[in-house]
C-alpha cells in the first residue's frame, strides 16, 4: 500500500477503478506533509495509518493540489492535520460544503449541469456499499501564487499554475528529494463537455514545470516516472501543441508533421490527443 520513492518521500499508488489519485507524504524531521487528502475517509485512512506506523510521532500538514473531489474529500479524516490550499481552492470547495451526496442528489446535479457524470459515477463506485460519509472541509490556511513549507531537513515549494483542468491547480516541489508532484496540472478540461487540451496553455504549464528540475515526476492518476520518461512523453505533447498553433488546426498537416517529428507512426492514443487539442482550439478561440 505504502511505497518508498526516496529517503523522505513515500506514496500510495493510484487506483483508477475508483478514481483514487496518488497520495504522497514528505517525511520531515519535524513534520509530515501529506500531498492531497484522498477521495474518501477510507482512502485517507489507508495511507495515513500506513505512514504513521512507519513514521510515528510527527504532527502533520496536508496540502491540496486542487479542489477536485478525488483529491480533497479525504481531508475530513484528520482535522488535526492543518489543511493548506490556495485561495482559489478554498473558493471552489466552499459551495460543496453541506451538499447532499446521495445518488438522487448527484443525479439531479448532473441533470442541472453543476456536476458531471464522470465524477458522479466514480463517487458512487468509491462509496459503493458504504455509508456516503462525505463531509467537505475547508482549508485552514490559504495562500495565493506560492508557498514554501519547511518540514525539518526537507521542504516543499508549492506554486499555483492553473490550467484548463482546474484553475487552482498547484505543483509541489521537494528540492531535497528532487521530486515534482504535479497533481492533475497536465490533465485535460473535464467539466466542460468532451475532454479537451489547450495548446498554448499546455506549453505555458510545461515552461513552469521546467523551473523545477527533478529526478522524479508524479502525475496524480499515473505513477512516479523518471525525468527521462517524463520528458520523452511531454516533449512529444509539446511538439503536438506547437503544431496545433503553427498549422492553425489543419488536422492532416498536424498528423503528418507530428509523426515525422517524433519519428514514429501515430497510435490510436496519439490521434485521440490530436482531436482533444483541436477541440480545445475550437472551444477557446472560435466560440
Ligand atoms: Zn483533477
Amino acid at each position: 500500500m505504502m511505497k518508498q520513492l526516496t529517503r523522505r518521500f513515500v506514496y500510495m499508488p493510484a487506483d483508477g477503478s475508483v478514481d483514487r489519485p496518488i497520495l504522497g507524504a514528505i517525511i520531515g524531521e519535524e513534520r509530515t506533509l501529506f500531498l492531497d487528502a484522498g477521495n474518501s475517509l477510507r482512502h485517507a485512512a489507508a495511507f495515513r495509518e500506513a505512514v504513521r506506523n512507519e513514521y510515528p510521532a510527527r504532527p502533520s500538514l496536508t496540502a491540496l493540489t486542487h479542489w477536485h473531489w478525488d483529491h480533497s474529500f479525504g481531508a475530513a479524516y484528520d482535522r488535526s492535520s492543518l489543511l493548506v490550499a490556495t485561495e482559489l481552492t478554498y473558493q471552489a470547495l466552499q459551495p460543496l460544503v453541506g451538499l447532499d451526496w446521495s445518488d438522487e442528489a448527484l443525479d439531479e446535479r448532473v441533470r442541472q449541469g453543476s456536476e458531471i457524470a464522470f465524477c458522479a459515477d466514480y463517487i458512487k463506485k468509491e462509496y459503493a456499499g458504504m455509508e456516503r460519509d462525505i463531509r467537505v472541509v475547508l482549508p485552514d490556511i490559504t495562500f495565493t501564487d506560492t508557498l514554501t513549507l519547511h518540514l525539518g531537513a526537507v521542504s516543499c515549494q508549492i506554486e499555483q499554475i492553473g490550467g484548463v483542468h482546474a484553475e487552482d491547480s498547484c505543483i509541489m516541489y521537494t528540492p531535497e528529494e528532487q521530486i515534482l508532484f504535479l497533481g492533475d496540472v497536465l490533465g485535460p478540461a473535464i467539466y466542460d463537455g468532451p475532454r479537451y487540451y489547450a495548446a498554448r496553455n499546455f506549453l505555458r504549464i510545461v515552461e513552469k514545470i521546467k523551473a523545477y528540475p527533478a529526478d522524479w515526476y508524479i502525475e496524480s492518476h499515473h505513477r512516479p516516472v523518471t525525468a527521462d520518461e517524463f520528458w520523452q512523453d511531454i516533449n512529444e505533447y509539446c511538439t503536438l501543441a506547437e503544431l496545433v498553433v503553427e498549422f492553425n488546426s489543419n488536422k492532416p498537416a498536424i498528423e503528418r508533421e507530428w509523426s515525422k517529428r517524433i519519428g514514429r507512426e501515430l497510435a490510436d492514443g496519439d490521434r485521440e490527443a490530436i482531436d482533444q487539442f483541436l477541440l480545445g482550439e475550437r472551444r477557446l478561440y472560435q466560440s
